[in-house]
């Protein structure tokens, strides 16, 4: 009998760690992952009155006046403005159908 197989008899030899003990984390879902910083510009109270006689107290896709929220046209993020020109009313349905909303 070779003396390797002796070794393991012994105990030398040891099992691989286990794949869930050397795992990562595992990626963070959507859902998980912490909301971006807030740093969004307040639209002016003055906008939002503009915007909010303009398009008549309504949601401007769908007519609705349930859960209303100023939309920006362009987002923020992709160089919008805060300007009433920018905004629209959408209610929530609508926007969260656009994915951008903001009350
Ligand atoms: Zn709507």
């Amino acid at each position: 009998m070779p003396a390797s197989d002796a070794g393991r008899r012994l105990g030398l030899w040891r099992p691989l760690p286990r794949r869930d003990d050397v795992r990562p984390e595992p990626p963070l879902s959507e859902q998980q992952v912490a909301p971006k910083p807030r740093k969004r510009r307040a639209i002016p109270d003055r906008a939002k009155q503009f915007v909010w006689n303009r398009d008549g107290g309504r949601c401007v896709q769908c007519g609705s006046t349930d859960k209303l929220g100023y939309d920006h046209i362009i987002p923020l993020s992709r160089g919008g403005s805060n300007t009433a020109r920018n905004l629209q009313l959408l209610c929530e349905e609508c926007n969260r159908r656009k994915g951008n909303f903001i009350t």
